[in-house]
């Protein structure tokens, strides 16, 4: 055998012998929609509350900040949005720079055009990968300089108006280095945590270390509302900020119409707040299932050579959203052909994003070194990962 065709197989057997015998197509990450769902889904429709008035988005945003530790959630369309109102309220504007992870999805970037503001990449942590401090600290000591309305980026002239870090697959990232350095260059720091709800950080919740965070509840994310997203802080101010924008801005009054501000209707309908809250009833045994699967996919996949696993950061707990194996630099040649075979198998896996700026659209951004980034990203491949794989799901539920 060639050493490709052994990885294959042997990549192929310890994902079947962490999972077991199954008998469909398994899928990347498939939501679990649990009893109460059909019910709170039945009243809205009962009720007729089913846009974006009724008492789920009130009873969501409540639960949402309980289950993060939060002061407060607001719950919009999407994660995307919700990333955008992050900037918005924090003050990023018309030609600020952003500092991103080029090695993330598109949303992460997109919402920071959407402000009409430019994304600027630095590299990030082969050990987590989100931003690495080193990364960072370099980049800001040879472009920053500090201007009258903040840190200035000397070769643009353009406001570094945040940094924003992304939790890569429910992995948090490297929260206190990276914190300090934004302290240190007086500039807002921005948490992508949209794949992260139920990842900690030193018995933190992700999203409560930046000014404001963003979750995503999109259909593959670790709970789903359908579409949906929320922004996370604990500042009642930006909270209200946030409520106001994403709700176009509308002066409360009886029956006036008068809006303050050019803003959205980002708001989340009842319909889809109501998937939530019957979701985040089970995100614990969700967690709990997760766990033990990356557990048991762990224990496989040390004994592979070639591959290794991505692992929970020291000090943290991971939501282990999705799984993902890392190719020795030896082997990256042979990552397309074992998706080929992975997927044949029945096992349905993907690579990680294409990096941002190796995308036309923003292939002109200011950027650092993205030696990691494009190392990583030609390596890297998430394996099946949904809760119900575990084999105690059916157990942990009924209990
Ligand atoms: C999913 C995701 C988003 C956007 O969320 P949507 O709800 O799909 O708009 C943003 N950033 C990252 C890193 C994501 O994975």
């Amino acid at each position: 055998m060639t050493s490709i065709e052994q990885l294959s197989s042997e990549t192929i057997a310890a994902i079947e012998n962490a999972i077991g015998p199954q008998e469909e197509f398994v899928l990347l990450h498939r939501p679990y929609l649990p009893p109460n769902a059909w019910q709170y889904m039945k009243e809205c429709l009962d009720t007729g509350w089913v846009s974006s008035a009724g008492s789920f988005v009130a009873r969501f945003e409540e639960e949402l900040a309980k289950a993060t530790g939060c002061a407060r959630a607001v719950a919009t369309v999407n994660g995307t949005a919700a990333l955008e109102v992050c900037f918005r309220i924090t003050g990023v504007s018309v030609g600020d720079e952003v500092i991103c992870p080029s090695l993330s999805f598109v949303a992460t970037a997109n919402a920071i055009s959407h402000c009409q503001a430019v994304p600027h990449f630095v590299d990030v942590s082969e050990s987590c990968l989100s931003i690495c401090p080193e990364a960072l600290s370099s980049r800001l000591s040879k472009v920053a300089k500090s201007g009258a309305d903040g840190t200035i980026n000397r070769e643009t002239g353009r406001r570094i108006a945040a940094v924003c870090l992304m939790h890569c697959f429910g992995h948090p990232g490297e929260l206190d280095d990276i914190v300090e350095i934004c302290e240190k260059y007086d500039i807002p720091f921005i948490e992508d945590a949209a794949e992260s709800l139920g990842s900690y950080y030193k018995g933190k919740h992700t999203g409560r270390f930046g000014k404001v965070s963003a979750v995503s509840f999109n259909g593959n994310k670790i709970i789903t509302t359908g579409g949906g997203g929320a922004v996370l802080t604990d500042d009642h101010e930006l909270a209200d900020r946030a409520k106001h924008l994403t709700t176009t801005a509308k002066v409360p009054h009886k029956w006036e119409f008068r809006h303050d501000n050019i803003a959205w209707n980002f708001r989340m309908p009842n319909l889809n707040a109501a998937l939530g809250v019957a979701q985040l009833e089970v995100l614990p045994e969700l967690l709990n299932a997760k766990r033990e699967l990356a557990r048991l996919y762990l224990a496989q996949f040390s004994q592979v050579d070639g591959v290794k696993m991505l692992a929970e950061p020291a000090d943290c707990r991971s939501n282990h959203w999705l799984n993902s194996l890392l190719l020795d630099v030896e082997n990256e040649s042979a990552r397309d052909s074992l998706l080929g075979s992975l997927n044949e198998s029945g096992y349905q896996c993907r690579p990680v994003w294409l990096p941002m700026h190796q995308l036309e659209i923003y292939e002109d951004c200011p950027r650092g070194s993205m030696e990691q980034t494009e190392s990583i990203s030609r390596r890297a491949l998430n394996i099946p990962s949904s809760a119900d794989l575990a084999p105690n799901w059916s157990a942990s539920l009924s209990q």
